[in-house]
């Protein structure tokens, strides 16, 4: 059993699903769980959406029909393969909309971002049965089982694992072909309600299908012909690398290199399923292999940029040392308020931590700890994180930027420092 992810842009248009049934063509007998996004920025459409629907802003049948039109068009040039499912999901969508939106927010985003998935498989499922390539579709969200936590579901093991199998049983009427289409990102809670995993979460749902059907290995398609040792948006002169370790891959994603989701690893690491991440325009190239692996020479400097930092100072009001309970409390606000620390460090009577600067949270997070702290704070920040640094390396990233604050461990450095 091998599991494919296919993300947002190897689904943007009808070449695109084409091309799909290209690569799958490659692989003829082999039985493949073939995980796909929503189509281009389809989730980011649907976020909108959300939005204007809890604003009860009159925009939000024009959002809709843009979508609606975006996905009829790319079936139209598929032969109309899906259109009879689109027009049911964006039924269901208007029907949604006519009724008042959950009061919490994040219910309301994943009653209506998770049918991104659900228009794209539609589409992608019944062109490759129209052209050849036998498929069935599994609904995500009956196998993938979460807690209620919409919008950032944590996935309950060992129900998803026992449904996935029961899904793939060979005795199970529903799997005659080889090829099974799904959807990354979405799932259900043990109510019954629809989940989102987590923006860019398809990777991590493609894992968790690799982990309960014990695959052979993992590929996630791309429109890049591997891991590069850097972004290749923002860095010149990128090497790829050939092959990395589960635990560099790990720390590469957790760091933001965005080109895997970072809870993707740990699934695969635990069967030890190897990954790989190959080009989808040039699906017969080597790729990168994430696999277990001590391999010394693969240790090429590695850089991942956060832009968009903030650099926040906690200290308590009466002088006094930082210590636990107060490191508690600020832990507290921090968990209560989703709010997640790229980097931190603290000295006897200050607590620094470095955090995606979201202006709401930070403000609600200065107004909680104002009480009993003094808080001072820097903005339009970037966290620089070097794996297998030296000065060489730093000194080229720098580019004798003021650093704010600097932490070294044996392999990684990381930096905060003013963007450029
Ligand atoms: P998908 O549609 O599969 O989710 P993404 O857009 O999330 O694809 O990820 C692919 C992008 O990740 C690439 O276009 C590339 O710009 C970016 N990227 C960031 N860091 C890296 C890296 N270290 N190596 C390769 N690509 C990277
Ligand atoms: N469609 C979702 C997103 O855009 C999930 C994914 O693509 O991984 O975030
Ligand atoms: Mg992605």
């Amino acid at each position: 059993m091998k599991v494919f992810k296919f993300g947002g842009a190897s689904v943007k248009d009808a070449a695109s699903v084409k091309n799909v049934g290209t690569i799958l063509s490659m692989f003829p007998d082999e039985k493949i769980c073939v995980v796909v996004s929503a189509m281009g920025k389809t989730t980011n459409l649907l976020e909108k959406v959300t939005e204007a629907w809890v604003n009860q802003d009159v925009a939000v049948l024009e959002l809709l029909s843009g979508i609606e039109q975006f996905h009829r068009s790319i079936a139209e040039e598929l032969n109309d393969s899906g259109k009879l499912l689109i027009k049911q999901i964006m039924n269901e969508i208007r029907q949604l909309l006519q009724s008042a939106p959950p009061s919490y927010y994040d219910a309301a985003y994943d009653l209506i971002v998770s049918r991104g998935e659900l228009l794209s498989t539609a589409i992608v499922s019944e062109y490759l049965n129209q052209s050849g390539i036998p498929n069935q579709m599994l609904d995500a969200r009956k196998v993938i089982v979460t807690n209620e936590a919409n919008r950032n579901a944590r996935v309950s093991w060992k129900e998803t694992t026992s449904r996935i199998v029961a899904a793939f049983d060979d005795s199970n009427p529903e799997q005659e072909a080889l090829i099974t289409i799904t959807q990354g990102f979405i799932g259900s809670s043990v109510s019954g309600q629809p989940v989102t995993l987590g923006r860019e979460g398809s990777d991590y749902s493609a894992a968790v299908f690799a982990f309960a059907l014990d695959a052979g290995q993992m590929i996630i398609w791309k429109d890049v012909p591997g891991v590069f040792n850097a972004d290749p948006r923002y860095f010149k002169d990128v090497v790829k690398l050939d092959r990395i370790s589960y635990r560099d891959a790990i720390e590469l994603a957790y760091f933001g290199a965005s080109v895997i989701h970072p809870k993707t690893i740990q699934p695969l690491q635990n069967k030890n399923i190897p990954l790989y991440v190959k080009s989808f325009t040039d699906p017969g190239a080597e790729g990168t292999l994430i696999h277990q692996s001590t391999d010394a020479k693969s240790q090429i400097p590695s850089f991942i940029s956060k832009p968009g930092q903030v650099l926040v100072s906690i200290s308590p009001k009466d002088f006094s040392f930082v210590a636990e309970d107060g490191l508690h409390t600020i832990f507290g606000l921090l968990s209560h308020m989703g709010i997640s620390i790229n980097m931190m460090q603290n000295s006897a009577i200050s607590f620094s931590i470095c955090v995606d600067d979201h202006p709401d949270k930070i403000k609600r997070l200065f107004t909680a700890l104002s009480g009993d702290f003094n808080v001072k704070y820097n903005r339009n920040l970037e966290l620089v994180t070097i794996r297998y640094y030296n000065k060489k390396v730093i000194d080229k990233i720098v580019n004798k930027r003021a650093v704010l604050l600097e932490q070294k461990s044996r392999l990684t450095v990381q930096m905060v420092v003013e963007m450029e």
